[in-house]
């Protein structure tokens, strides 16, 4: 068998950006590194596609002994079609120079239905090409599809007790939206084919595709010209913008011309700062924001972690679920207490009971409780009210006491050029407090603490399990302490004018 020039998923690559295609085929060491939260989404993928089989049970499994090997996938498909069989997992085609793996091919009393798995909660735009793409090969293959569906998660099931397949996911076809691509298909394929077999490198800019419909895994190659700090990075700034921008041969805040483009108030106050220099205070403001705060202060951090298969019962796929929090409790002559919680990882037990129970004796009954961005930890407390009735009053009364640390940052009362366009604890904190970091934590951010208490909860973290909960207490304890310090700036600013 000749080997494929296209996969389905290098003629995806292809349709986004062909130079992505070609340097993925002939540079292929140019490729950033799959990070460790990237590979856990890959992981988890191959999971829910494992799980969606148990739709169609007791197929035959055509997947390869290594991915380098896909010739056997194809032959094994074609063996398990001679032998009359009528589910075939990893069903494998080659046609016309594309291989295409699909996770669940069914034959029924109407014909040959295809099936293709995926971890989102919705069928998204780009699969429609990738479903385009299976059934040319599929078709041409000389299997005569009726159908092709996606198979997703379903965002509303509610696992109480063992997981309950049929409602996890939901199922729906694709067909009409898939035979509308058909007659472009054969054509893309020739382009892509012939990109592959160029001598050079296709002379394709950096652009807005460089993230549509995916974050393409060689930007660290194509965007090395661009400044760590750019233009890029002016907030809420539409991307369009940044390229007209980009395309006048603009990299850096300083190189703009503010008599010349019109931004909106936040973007002109981040450019304008870069340029001066000079930091932007509303004293006013954050003096009302300090008046207002009422003794003690609870600072307060929570830590989440999610699924796309629910673990635990009243869960529903990637509901995040609080398992930590941090607290730093300050009285109003400085005085500060520090208590945590950090549940035990385990799938038979859910973290959400000892949590909440914690949080609430933790919190008593007076004072603010600050947080660094409220709608999140109010967005879990309703939760947890939902899933604990018997907690509604409590609950409700912490969020009553719940204040935003981030108010004066995101309103930008106080700016200064270092937080480099961001209101995030994690820009704010060495901005104002340079000597207190994240970055000598093992743990620095709320992404892999998430990720690292998944895999604990599954038995599959390949770490030192007690070091790695220390390293977990240590980060969310950091951002508790963050938010002290940064308050400590903002009292600090109007004691000096008052
Ligand atoms: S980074 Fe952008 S230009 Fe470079 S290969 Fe990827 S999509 Fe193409």
């Amino acid at each position: 068998m000749k080997k494929h020039l296209l996969s389905k998923s290098t003629f995806l690559r292809g349709l986004q950006c062909e130079k992505s295609l070609y340097l993925y085929k002939h540079y292929y060491e140019l490729k950033d590194e799959v990070s460790t939260q990237q590979q856990a989404i890959f992981d988890q993928g191959t999971e829910v596609g494992l799980l969606a089989q148990e739709l169609f049970p007791g197929g035959k499994d055509a997947s390869p002994s290594s991915h380098f090997k896909m010739h056997e996938a194809v032959l094994k498909t074609r063996e398990f079609l001679e032998e009359g069989e009528t589910i075939i997992y990893e069903a494998t085609f080659q046609y016309n120079g594309v291989l295409a793996a699909l996770d669940i091919l069914v034959k029924d009393e109407e014909g040959w239905k295809a099936y293709e798995v995926k971890s989102s909660t919705s069928v998204k735009e780009v699969n429609i090409p990738d479903a385009a793409v299976q059934y040319y090969t599929i078709v041409n293959s000389g299997i005569d599809l009726v159908d092709i569906s996606i198979v997703h998660i379903n965002n509303q099931y509610v696992k109480q007790g063992p997981i309950d397949i049929h409602q996890l996911f939901n199922i729906e076809s694709v067909y009409d939206r898939v035979m509308a691509l058909q007659p472009k298909i054969p054509l893309e394929v020739e382009r892509l084919k012939n990109v592959v077999q160029k001598d050079t490198v296709p002379d394709i800019d950096i652009g807005p595709h460089c993230d549509k419909p995916y974050t393409c895994d060689f930007k660290g190659y194509c965007w090395q010209h661009i400044p760590e700090y750019s233009i890029f990075n002016i907030s809420n700034l539409r991307v369009n913008k940044k390229f007209e921008l980009y395309d006048q041969g603009i990299l850096t805040l300083e190189e703009i011309n503010l008599t010349q483009v019109t931004f909106g108030t936040h973007q002109h106050l981040q450019v304008e700062r870069e340029q001066n220099g000079e930091t932007h205070i509303e004293h006013d403001k954050i003096r009302e924001f300090i008046k207002d705060l009422n003794y003690p202060l609870y600072h307060l951090d929570f830590e989440t972690t999610g699924a796309a298969v629910p673990i635990y019962d009243n869960s529903k796929p990637y509901q995040q679920l609080p398992f930590q929090y941090s607290l730093h409790i300050e009285q109003e002559d400085g005085g500060i207490e520090h208590r945590e919680f950090l549940a035990e990882a385990d799938r038979d037990r859910d973290p959400r009971i000892g949590f909440i129970e914690n949080l609430i004796k933790d919190l008593g009954t007076k004072g603010d409780i600050l947080v660094y961005n409220q709608g999140f930890e109010e967005g879990k407390l309703k939760d947890l009210q939902k899933v604990f009735p018997r907690l509604d009053q409590e609950i409700d009364a912490i969020r009553k006491r719940l204040k935003d640390l981030m108010i004066p940052f995101k309103n930008k009362w106080y700016y200064t050029p270092e937080m480099k366009g961001s209101y995030s604890i994690k820009h704010v904190l060495p901005a104002l407090v340079p000597e207190l970091s994240y970055q000598d934590l093992e743990i620095q951010e709320g992404g892999a603490a998430s990720t690292i208490f998944g895999q604990m909860v599954m038995g599959n973290f390949e770490g030192d399990n007690q070091k790695t909960r220390e390293a977990l207490k240590a980060y969310c304890k950091m951002d508790t302490w963050a938010m002290v310090e940064i308050l400590k700036i903002l009292k600090d600013l109007t004691y000096d004018r008052e």
